[in-house]
């Protein structure tokens, strides 16, 4: 069981972590609730500490972050069940050792029984002596056949269990890697993607670049026209992404109203012509909300854009380009903007001044 407080354990935590959101400003939903009662409580360490580290700059947490802890760090069931496929794969493989080294044993005996009969056949001079050595080859020539009849039914049998197991793990693992709401990767999917990707370069991201792309002030899209509607705007955010890029570039929901893209092997200039190129799309997409207004004649979208540097990691480049997104929703929202080249922040520039504003709010 993963909770084991009491009831006034519990009413107890309860009276904690009602401030903590209300603190937060995140909803009153069953995932911040779950987030801060395993953080309090101390049931999830790696939470724990994920959630410390976080908290060291004093922003409250967002909604979107509550929402990308609670997968990475509670809601790991697909996680476990990927590991129970994998244990019952391994289990079918020792079975297939077992059989093949069982099936070494029987040969074993059968050459062995043959040398045997070959010694005894020499020696006999008797017919009844011929008679018993052809019953004695008879019956261990049978009994091989008939462990090898065994042994082909049994290979075939798990050879059947294993490609099904390998059929269900891969779709498990699609699925663990994929955001049902938009069908694009989630966060997961993003970095096996992008490990994939980088196993080719010998793991430098260099020369590529990440975009974030957030729609702006997409509260109060849920709040004017509800979260059915919002859901309707993350959905044709994400059908504009999948417009957008091509080939090998890696569209993925970051978090919450949140795209990350990785654009492989594209310099800056030609990321925040991508860029621009989402904003004005995203801009046409019309999106009805049922008798009100059309709800994307308000609803825009910021983007921050890093070009990554040779050998800088991707978690470097995706604070960047956060803090690129930053200054964008900073500059009046609706724009693109560029984060200094990495370093750049010690050679004097400051990593909260985006250096570029690619277009002002239309
Ligand atoms: P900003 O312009 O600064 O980005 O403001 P914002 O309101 O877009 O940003 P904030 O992070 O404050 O709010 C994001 C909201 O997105 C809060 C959360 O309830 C909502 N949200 C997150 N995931 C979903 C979802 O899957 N569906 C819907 N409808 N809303 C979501
Ligand atoms: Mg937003
Ligand atoms: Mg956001």
């Amino acid at each position: 069981m993963r909770y084991q407080e009491s009831a006034t354990e519990s009413a107890e935590l309860l009276r904690l972590i009602l401030p903590r959101i209300a603190r937060h400003g995140g909803a009153y939903v069953p995932t911040t609730y779950s987030l801060w009662y395993e953080y309090l409580s101390g049931v999830n360490p790696k939470l724990i500490a994920a959630v410390d580290e976080r908290l060291k700059n004093d922003r409250p947490l967002t909604q979107a972050e509550i929402e990308h802890f609670y997968a990475k760090f509670i809601d790991t069931r697909e996680a476990g069940a990927l590991e129970a496929y994998q244990a019952g794969l391994s289990e079918l493989m020792r079975r297939m050792g077992e059989i093949a080294t069982n099936s070494g044993a029987g040969t074993a005996e059968f050459a062995r029984s043959l040398a045997q009969c070959q010694q005894e056949l020499s020696a006999s001079s008797d017919s009844d002596g011929v008679q018993r050595i052809i019953k004695s080859l008879v019956t261990s020539t049978n009994s091989v056949r008939e462990s090898t009849e065994t042994l082909h039914k049994e290979v075939t049998a798990t050879r059947e269990e294993m490609q099904q197991l390998r059929g269900q793990m891969g779709a498990l693992q699609n699925l663990a890697q994929t955001d049902p709401l938009t069908r694009l990767r989630n966060r997961r999917g993003f970095e096996t993607a992008v490990s994939e990707y980088a196993l080719g370069r010998e793991a430098d991201l260099g020369g590529c670049t990440v975009l974030i792309v957030d729609i702006d002030h997409f509260k109060k899209v849920n709040d004017n026209y509800g979260h059915l509607v919002g859901d309707q705007v993350i959905r044709a955010l994400a059908q504009v992404l999948q417009n957008n890029v091509k080939g090998r570039d890696i569209a993925a929901r970051w978090g919450g109203e949140e795209f990350i893209v990785l654009l492989p092997e594209t310099p800056g200039e030609g990321a925040v012509m991508l860029a621009e190129q989402v904003r004005a799309a995203f801009g046409k997409t019309r999106i009805k909300s049922g008798g009100k207004k059309e709800v994307s004649d308000t609803v825009t979208i910021s983007i921050g854009v890093a070009e990554i540097a040779s050998g800088e990691p991707l978690e470097q480049a995706v604070g960047r380009a956060d803090s690129a997104l930053y200054q964008a929703k900073n500059g009046g929202r609706n724009c693109v903007r560029v984060a200094p080249p990495a370093g750049a922040a010690a050679a004097g520039h400051s990593d909260d001044e985006a250096e570029t504003t690619v277009a002002a709010a239309s």
